[in-house]
């Protein structure tokens, strides 16, 4: 797959994102795979990854103000 801002191929790699949660938390992933652009600071996250972000933020506790969950494929 190739970067769509300056189209260089993208790598796969690993790295933490944080996610908002509802009104005011935020999840950060760890060890979350994702598309890294080699030459620009553009990345993509593949939607079956994305899905999966969703089922892991959905059982985010109400209330949490910040939470580290480690992503495990
Ligand atoms: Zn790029």
């Amino acid at each position: 797959m190739k970067c769509r801002v300056c189209g260089a191929e993208l790598k796969p790699t690993s790295t933490d994102l944080p996610f908002k949660v509802r009104e005011a938390g935020i999840v950060i992933v760890k060890s979350l795979p994702v598309l890294q652009c080699g030459t620009c600071p553009e990345y993509l996250i593949e939607d079956a990854v994305l899905g999966r972000v969703d089922r892991i933020l959905a059982h985010v506790a109400p209330g949490t103000d910040l939470e580290i969950i480690r992503y495990a494929a």
